[in-house]
């Protein structure tokens, strides 16, 4: 049986692993930490402005596994908050295990704790990578879904400091690109001003550590909007962080919670002081990163270039998805983009035909073919992109007219077309 190994266990390497598995391959996913999920652990929005249309294309190409988790974990469904409409909110405490038995029962061997550091390769093949801790694993298709986050040395230089964030470097060793290892060529995502890398543009705050009131409305309306005091407004903050589709005034003037269970606040930090003189915060606590008061972690430090298919240029069997695969902020944007490097190893492994999706079908395919005038992070949640997708005609909640688009593009069920 053919064999395909993911590494990274983020939302696009389990998605990646699932589709590859449908293509009847033996999937073997490794990860660095002792969590799957990655960045998915923190966080939670999903199906907000144009991931709507995009989760249910993907749904009906047929996968749809990882939505329907996190559709049953969500804690609100249908909520709007500024500049986004229909948006859910998942729970990451329960959605991580959830998404581990899903693996299990599909057969996916998962290896946690497991850090892939070296490759050896012919001039344009991986043969086989090797651990930290000097375990060989040989494969016939690699996908690379490492991210682009941190280690701690780029946190320091291009942020402010390691923040402590769910990643853990410090306890389970930098992450390590594995397209940079095979001669594929990374490269950064840049700021406005150039500045390599962004940072994460959310963090987790305790709920229980809030006030009654704020735990009320979170609870009850699944949204908290805050006004600052004026001295305590910083538009600065707007232009640094990743996450364009909330670099709006609205997330500036104010704070903005979201209940994922924990209050995930819509800025990439505040410092403590200055939080508790808020209303409401003035017994505030951090819970991702452990160091929201000073800073956060920085991404899009390690992108790689890649055709259509989602394949590394200049290495024949390693495929990427998420974060490595393009400036893709989100969940969705992760587990859209793993199931086609997933399905695509899994169709070379096996010797069929790869797929490729065209701009002008699907969402997706447009996703994946879209530059952002002037460079930069893009978002199906909003910003640039989203305005594209209206502007073409691609936004829509109507599952049935996405269900007829993808069936007109040949695609009902193809994540399916092996089991
Ligand atoms: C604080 C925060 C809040 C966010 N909120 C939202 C939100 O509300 N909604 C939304 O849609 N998006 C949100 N995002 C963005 C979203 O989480 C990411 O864009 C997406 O999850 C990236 O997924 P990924 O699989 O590409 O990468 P990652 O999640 O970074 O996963 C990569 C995985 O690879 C592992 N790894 C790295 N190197 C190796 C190696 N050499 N060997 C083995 N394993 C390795 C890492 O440990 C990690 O688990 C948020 C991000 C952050 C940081």
């Amino acid at each position: 049986m053919a064999k395909i190994l993911i590494i990274g266990g983020g939302w696009a390497g389990c998605s990646a692993a699932i589709a590859a598995k449908k293509t009847g391959a033996d999937v073997l996913l490794t990860e660095r930490t002792d969590l799957l999920l990655g960045l998915g652990n923190v966080g939670g929005i999903m199906r907000n402005n144009g991931r709507f249309t995009a989760a249910e294309e993907c749904i009906a190409m047929g996968a749809g596994e990882l939505f329907a988790i996190t559709d049953a974990c969500s804690t609100h469904r249908n909520k709007d908050f500024p500049g986004h409409g229909h948006a859910s909110f998942y729970d990451p405490e329960k959605v991580e295990p959830a998404v581990r038995g899903l693996l299990a029962d599909m057969g996916v061997e998962t290896k946690l704790t497991t850090r892939i550091t070296d490759i050896r390769k012919t001039e344009k093949r991986i043969e086989s990578v090797t651990s930290a801790e000097g375990e060989n694993f040989d494969a016939d298709v690699f996908v690379d879904c490492t991210g682009t986050t941190g280690p701690m040395g780029n946190c320091m230089e291009f942020g402010n400091g390691c923040s402590m964030c769910v990643l853990r470097c410090p306890s389970f060793g930098p992450r390590v690109s594995i397209s940079a290892k095979a001669g594929g060529s990374d490269y950064y995502g840049l700021r406005d001003d150039g500045t390599p890398g962004a940072f994460s543009g959310s963090c987790k705050l305790d709920k229980g550590s809030l006030s009654r009131e704020l735990q009320r409305q979170l609870d009850e309306e699944g949204v908290a909007i805050v006004p600052l005091p004026e001295h305590l407004v910083n538009k600065s903050k707007l232009t640094k962080k990743v996450c364009r589709q909330y670099a709006l005034r609205q997330f500036a003037e104010n704070i903005i919670l979201i209940d994922t269970g924990h209050a995930k606040m819509m800025t990439p930090f505040f410092p403590l002081e200055e939080l508790r003189q808020v209303p409401g915060f003035e017994k505030a606590r951090y819970l991702d990163p452990y160091a929201g008061g000073k800073g956060n972690s920085i991404r899009y430090m390690a992108v790689t270039e890649r055709d259509e298919t989602l394949r590394v240029r200049g290495v024949e069997n390693l495929f990427c998805g998420g974060e490595k695969a393009g400036p893709f902020i989100g969940h969705t944007e992760a587990i859209v983009t793993g199931s086609l490097a997933g399905f695509n190893a899994g169709c070379m492994a096996g010797g069929e035909e790869l797929l490729a999706l065209h701009p002008e079908e699907t969402a997706i395919g447009a996703f994946l073919h879209y530059e952002k005038p002037g460079g930069g992070m893009f978002t199906f949640a909003g910003d640039a992109f989203f305005d594209h997708m209206k502007a073409v005609g691609l936004y829509t909640t109507d599952k049935k007219q996405i269900e007829r688009r993808i069936a007109d593009a040949g695609l009902t069920g193809r994540y399916n077309a092996f089991l």
